[in-house]
């Protein structure tokens, strides 16, 4: 994941690419905000909205 620290701001951390397609975010024309909200969770290596991967439920709840 690329991450930044902004000038003078050591405390801070930039997200400088997508962690999802890789895209330069400061090419964008869009906010930040606006193109990560864009993508799916799937596209984050998550399962799709709605659907619970059991490998993840604790035992006895699966
Ligand atoms: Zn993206």
């Amino acid at each position: 994941m690329a991450i930044a620290h902004p000038a003078g701001r050591s405390n801070r951390v930039r997200l400088v690419r997508c962690p999802a397609c890789g895209r330069k975010l400061s090419t964008l024309r869009v906010r930040t905000s606006t193109h990560i909200a864009s993508h799916l969770p799937e596209d984050f290596g998550l399962t799709p909205l709605g659907e619970i991967d059991a490998r993840y439920v604790p035992r006895g709840e699966a």
